[in-house]
C-alpha cells in the first residue's frame, strides 16, 4: 500500500491558483503571487482566499 504525501490546504490553493493564471514568460506582470492577486474572476470560489504578495517588513506601520 502506498501513502500519498500530505499537502496543506494552503499549499493546494496556492498551487491551484498558480497553475490557473501564472504566466512565467510574462515578466512585466510580476511574480506568480502578483499575477494571482490581479485575478479578476470574482465568481471563483477560491478568489477570496487566493494567495497575494507577502507584505515586506518595510511596508509596515512606522
Ligand atoms: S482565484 Fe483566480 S487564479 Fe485562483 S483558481 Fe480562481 S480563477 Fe484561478
Amino acid at each position: 500500500m502506498t501513502t500519498k504525501p500530505r499537502v496543506s490546504m494552503r499549499a493546494a490553493i496556492n498551487a491551484k491558483c498558480k497553475s490557473c493564471i501564472y504566466d512565467p514568460f510574462a515578466k512585466g506582470l510580476g511574480s506568480w503571487r502578483e499575477q494571482v492577486a490581479d485575478c479578476c474572476s470574482s465568481n471563483c470560489p477560491l478568489h477570496p482566499i487566493r494567495p497575494t504578495p507577502r507584505e515586506r517588513k518595510s511596508d509596515g506601520p512606522v
